[in-house]
């Protein structure tokens, strides 16, 4: 997103996202994706994103904004969860090298994006929110056997 795009005063993107006086968040009112694993604190989702196939989100249950609104136990466990992910990205899709992001600007629900980058990914080796450099991958692979796996690492955490 360019600083232009705030040039006329305006919201540029994702207007609707904003927490304006307690007014819906998208992540309180869904699970934010493809459900692999919940407990009591947060959850783990997988994107539908074309050209990122295994992109997931750790995204803490309860609406708070930033990972200091956590105690410490709770961002340890966030933590925990963001790095079984990422180990589990790791050996499950042997990607060339992962991502991760909490940014939260669009949907201030404390979340982060664990994303596994291939070189010939649409953005590679640029991040994923910049300009494209390449077209998707027309054959998306079949996630099916790598969500099993991934849950069931979650579920011995
Ligand atoms: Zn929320």
């Amino acid at each position: 997103m360019s600083n232009a795009a705030f040039a006329d005063g305006k919201f540029p993107v994702h207007h609707s996202s904003f927490i304006v006086d307690g007014m819906a968040c998208e992540l309180c009112e869904s699970d934010g994706g493809e459900l692999i694993w919940r407990d009591e604190q947060c959850r783990v989702v997988c994107v539908e994103e074309p050209g990122y196939p295994g992109f997931c989100r750790a995204i803490w249950n309860a609406h708070v904004a930033e990972m200091s609104d956590l105690n410490e136990g709770e961002r340890a466990r966030l933590m925990r969860v963001v790095f079984e992910l990422e180990a589990g990205l790791r050996d499950l899709l042997r990607p060339d090298k992962i991502n991760l992001a909490s940014l939260g600007n669009a949907v201030p629900h404390l979340h982060w994006h664990v994303i596994p980058r291939f070189r010939g990914d649409p953005h590679f080796p640029s991040p994923i929110w910049s300009a494209p450099l390449r077209q998707p991958a027309a054959a998306q692979p079949d996630l099916a056997p790598f969500k099993k796996a991934l849950a069931k690492r979650l579920s011995r955490l």
